[in-house]
C-alpha cells in the first residue's frame, strides 16, 4: 500500500463515518479492498473519493458511502448466502463476499461479469460464483437466500426477487422509475409477510430486461 493510498483511504473512511456508516465490521472490509482494482486504470487517482465513477458500458461503480450504507443495512453475520443483482465492476461483491458465506452475483453485460471475475480471482476472492442473466428473475435454482441486494433500480417493488428471499431474509434495493430513486430495505417476517422500510433517497443505473 502506498503512503497516497493510505491517507485516501483513511479520508475515505472518515466520509463513510459521518455519513453514517458505523458498523466496524463493514468500515473494515472497506478500508480492506482495494477499489483502485475495481476502476479503469484512467480513474486510479481518485478511486479512493467518496464518488461514484464510470465503468464498462456506460455503467457506474457506486459512489463508496452508498456501497457501504447497503452492505450495513443487510446485517450480515458471515454464515449468509447472498444474492446481488448488477455486478458491475465486482466491488460491492467483493465487500459483501467478504462478510457473508457465499455471494451470487447477476450481470447482464457477459463482458463485465467476465472482468470481474479475474478480479475476484486475482484478489482470491473464491466465494463468489457470477452468472450472466436478466437479474430482475433471480436465480430460481439457488434460491432461497438469505439477503438479496439490488445495486441497479428496481421500477417497482421487485416481487419475483422478494419470492426468493428465506424466513428472516432482508433484501435492500433502490425503487423507482425515475432519476433518484428510494433505498428500501424489506425485511421477510417469519409470519411471511414482508416489512418495509425506507433509507434514504439514491441514484442507480436502472435495471433492464434480458441481457446487454
Ligand atoms: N455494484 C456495482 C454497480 C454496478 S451499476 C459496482 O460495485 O460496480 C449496476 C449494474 O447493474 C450494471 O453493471 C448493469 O449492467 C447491471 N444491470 C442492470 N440491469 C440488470 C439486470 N436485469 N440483470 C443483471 N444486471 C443488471
Amino acid at each position: 500500500m502506498s503512503e497516497g493510498s493510505f491517507q485516501a483511504r483513511a479520508q475515505l473512511l472518515l466520509a463513510l463515518r459521518k455519513g453514517g456508516v458505523t458498523d466496524p465490521r463493514v468500515l473494515s472490509v472497506m478500508e480492506q479492498t482495494p477499489r483502485d482494482a475495481f476502476v479503469d486504470p484512467h480513474f486510479a487517482t481518485s478511486a479512493w473519493d467518496d464518488a461514484a465513477l464510470p465503468i464498462a458500458c456506460g455503467q457506474t461503480i457506486s459512489q463508496p458511502f452508498v456501497v457501504g450504507a447497503m452492505t450495513a443495512a443487510l446485517e450480515l453475520t458471515g454464515s449468509e448466502k447472498v444474492l446481488e443483482i448488477g455486478t458491475g465492476s465486482g466491488y460491492q461483491t467483493a465487500i459483501l463476499s467478504k462478510l457473508a458465506r457465499r455471494v451470487f452475483t447477476i450481470e447482464r453485460y457477459r463482458s463485465m461479469m467476465k472482468t470481474a471475475q479475474a478480479r475476484f480471482e486475482a484478489l482470491g476472492l473464491n466465494n463468489i460464483v457470477a452468472q450472466c442473466s436478466d437479474g430482475g428473475l433471480g436465480w430460481p435454482r439457488q434460491a432461497p437466500f438469505d439477503r438479496i441486494i439490488l445495486t441497479c433500480a428496481a421500477p417497482s417493488q421487485p416481487d419475483a426477487l422478494l419470492s426468493q428471499l428465506g424466513p428472516g431474509g432482508i433484501l435492500v434495493a433502490p425503487v423507482g422509475a425515475g432519476a433518484v430513486q428510494e433505498l428500501l430495505r424489506y425485511r421477510l417476517r417469519p409470519d411471511g409477510v414482508f416489512e418495509e422500510e425506507p433509507l434514504m433517497d439514491v441514484r442507480f443505473v436502472p435495471l433492464l430486461p434480458g441481457t446487454g
